[in-house]
């Protein structure tokens, strides 16, 4: 039950927050701050450990995330956690920056997806999936028309830095909610679910991009082509996990 998931997550990510605490307290006494580690300290001081610890040049990192790698890794997890394919086809769409996809299974039509990757100034910012039309079947059958927009901005080729390539898996998981819709009343179709459902699919889905062997694959250099170096890899995994017995310790105490 919730309650029992709760205290199973509570216990280890107090322990990790504890030892996370640890190295703050050291690094304040380094810099002679004779006082304990307070509340209002630990912003400041996981950011200067972030910084000091990991190291990481966001331009070189980028150089790794093209966005044309990234959709292909969003489509190739899809391919093999539902057997889902991905081919682009030339259609009419509302701006030139706009791509669309004919999603398939066994063959058979699942979907439209579209995609609007890049900033304009027309576009508001964030990123979102809505369904332009949403699965049903009823009163008559009809197959899913979604979109991904985001605001990643627009080069050639175009690289993403870590964060925009999270979005991307992000809304892409969404997008999957809407696409694999399977029921009978568009009211109750794809992502028109209980609040506390709706960010399940994609939050589950943004943990894809960090599995290393889709990284190995995928996060290849913009210009020779080679995969990351594997402690590039390391430096960025440990960096998108940083600060985790924190952040589980909050929102942990928050529900
Ligand atoms: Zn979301």
């Amino acid at each position: 039950n919730v309650l029992k998931l709760l205290k199973d997550v509570w216990q280890p990510a107090k322990a990790r927050a504890e030892q996370d605490a640890g190295v703050l307290q050291e690094m304040m006494r380094a810099e002679g701050v004779n006082g304990d580690l307070e509340k209002w300290d630990w912003r400041y001081y996981a950011e200067k450990r972030r910084a000091a610890e990991f190291d990481l040049d966001e331009a070189q990192l980028k150089s790794y995330f093209q966005l044309d790698q990234m959709i292909a890794a969003a489509f190739d997890c899809a391919n093999r956690l539902f057997g889902l394919s991905f081919e682009e086809v030339k259609l009419p769409l509302y701006h030139s920056d706009c791509r669309a996809w004919e999603v398939r299974r066994d063959g058979a039509h699942v979907a439209l997806f579209i995609g609007d990757y890049f900033a304009r100034g027309s576009k508001r910012s964030g990123a979102w999936c809505s369904a332009m039309r949403a699965q049903a079947k009823f009163p008559k059958a009809q197959a899913p028309i979604v979109i991904n927009v985001c605001n990643f901005a627009k080069s050639d080729p175009a690289l993403l830095s870590y964060d925009d390539a999270r979005t991307l898996f992000h809304e892409f998981g969404h997008a999957l909610h809407q696409m694999l819709s399977n029921v009978t009343y568009e009211m109750i179709s794809g992502t028109a679910v209980p609040r506390d459902f709706v960010e399940l699919p994609s939050q589950l889905y943004e943990h894809w991009l960090d599995v290393p062997e889709v990284l190995a694959k995928f996060a290849t250099h913009a210009e020779t082509g080679a995969a990351m170096p594997q402690d590039l890899l390391e430096k960025g995994l440990a960096a998108a996990t940083y600060d985790m017995g924190f952040q589980t310790v909050e929102y942990v105490s928050s529900a």
